[in-house]
């Protein structure tokens, strides 16, 4: 393998409702940032059914070029249409390093591309960076229980692959007009020859707010008792607008669904506000959620260990005090 033929950064640009999804942003942002320090051009391949006005949301997000693979059969997300997208787009043009956001798209490309290129795949990372002379891509990410950071390489392939966690990386600001280059692109394929086939696309009709989105998450774990102590949780979260979050032990119970998961098996978060109610602060839900700007804990045990990450400790009984937060907060 030649590393001469490999250059540029690039990152897959997901589409959701019809606008480049917040973590591409955050991508292109990051991306910026290993493609100055490479001296190389920073590049989007954006793929789906009329998508290509999305390209300029790109370029005014940092990106230099954008690969556009526009057609209705990639209407829908499925695995063997995009990953034959991305294939014929990495053989063709070689970027040196290939970014994902870790959503459920993402994970899923970045996985399937990997096994088909005679490279590796870093998942899950929060923090990036790249060896100016080599180009060797440090993808990190939380290791062993999330006691340490492992930086994981890829030194004999390439691209140099990464799924990176939305939320951990910072969108450049906006310029407004910035223009780029689109490459269209195209490949053969029919829909005949794809296995899968979407019958139906069947949205939540839940209206609680997304984890990964909120602005206030109140989060509850096992000190909440059950289900019926958990309501306190969410009683306070509608009186806010928040978002419920939980601890992985809540969600193993049943009390919850699994994509209110924070942690390192479940979601990173970086709200604003992080209530922390009846969570004994396991290193494996505080790495998920020690990046939010106020964190307020809640837990009866003094010595547990989340009044080492937070902000704000409040040592009592959850059952007492969040009912008269809600109230006071209704009240305002
Ligand atoms: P507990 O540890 O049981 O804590 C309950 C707390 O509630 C205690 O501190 C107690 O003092 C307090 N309490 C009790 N009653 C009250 C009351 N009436 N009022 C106020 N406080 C009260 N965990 C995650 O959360 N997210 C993850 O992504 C995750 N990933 C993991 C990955 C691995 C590989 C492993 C091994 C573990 C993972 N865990 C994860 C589990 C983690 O180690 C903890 O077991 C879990 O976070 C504990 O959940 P908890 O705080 O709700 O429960």
């Amino acid at each position: 393998m030649n590393f001469e033929d490999y250059r540029g950064v690039w990152v897959f640009l997901e589409e959701k409702n019809g606008a480049v999804a917040p973590v591409s942003l955050e991508l292109l942002g990051a991306g910026k940032q290993l493609a100055d320090k490479r001296k190389t051009e920073l590049a989007g391949v954006l793929i789906g059914e009329n998508v290509g006005c999305l390209a300029q949301t790109a370029f005014e997000y940092g990106a230099d070029k954008v690969y556009l693979y526009d057609d209705p059969i990639y209407r829908f997300y499925r695995t063997e249409t995009y990953m034959q997208a991305m294939l014929a787009c990495v053989e063709k043009h070689k970027p040196e390093i290939l970014l994902y956001g870790a959503t459920s798209t993402g994970k899923d490309l970045a996985s399937a591309v990997a096994t088909d290129l005679p490279t590796g795949l870093t998942a899950d990372t929060t923090q990036l960076d790249v060896e100016e002379d080599t180009g060797l891509l440090l993808a990190s990410r939380p290791a062993f229980g999330g006691n340490i950071m492992a930086t994981i390489l890829c030194k004999k392939y390439r691209p140099q692959m990464a799924t990176v966690r939305p939320k951990v990386m910072k969108a450049l600001l906006r310029e407004e007009g910035a223009s780029g280059v689109v490459v269209e692109e195209s490949i053969p394929i029919r829909e005949e020859d794809i296995r899968t086939k979407v019958l139906e696309i069947v949205r939540s009709t839940a209206k609680h707010v997304r984890i990964d989105e909120a602005d206030i998450i109140v989060a509850g774990g096992k000190g909440l008792g059950g289900p019926a102590g958990f309501q306190v949780v969410h009683e306070l979260a509608e009186t806010l607008g928040a978002a419920v979050g939980a601890s992985r032990d809540v969600v193993e119970a049943g009390w919850i669904g699994h994509h209110h998961q924070v942690g390192q098996t479940g979601v990173t978060v970086t709200p604003k506000i992080y209530f922390a109610i009846g969570i004994s602060g396991a290193i494996q839900h505080i790495v998920g959620m020690q990046n939010s700007g106020l964190i307020i804990a809640i837990n009866k045990d003094p010595a547990a260990p989340i009044f080492q990450a937070c902000h704000y400790g409040i040592v009592g009984d959850a059952m007492t005090i969040v009912p008269m937060l809600t109230e006071a907060f209704k009240s305002v």
